[in-house]
């Protein structure tokens, strides 16, 4: 199974904020470092080359934060109770 495949298996209960918001100073390299840590590409740009995250698939691995560091985010925390990536186990 590839990763894609396995991502696609994944069920989520997004929620209606992002938990993760990009700090308006972030750089073009620690964006690009982003792009490249995050297990399910969440970093991309969009038509107009901005940096934008699609928050909804986020796995909560903390990978980002840990690379890119704490000031590359205005905010990131979990997401509300209830909400976020469903676990399954077994
Ligand atoms: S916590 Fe993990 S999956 Fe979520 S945005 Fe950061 S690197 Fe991507």
């Amino acid at each position: 199974m590839s990763v894609n495949e396995s991502l696609a298996r994944n069920c989520y209960v997004p929620d209606d904020r992002s938990h993760i918001v990009l700090d308006g100073t972030l750089n073009d390299e620690q964006f690009a470092l982003l792009e490249k840590v995050c297990p399910a590409g969440l970093f991309q740009r969009n038509a107009e080359g901005q940096a934008v995250l699609n928050y909804r698939g986020c796995l909560e691995c903390g990978c980002c934060r840990t690379i890119a560091g704490p000031s590359a985010f205005s905010q990131w925390r979990y997401p509300a109770s209830g909400c976020g990536i469903a676990l399954r186990f077994g």
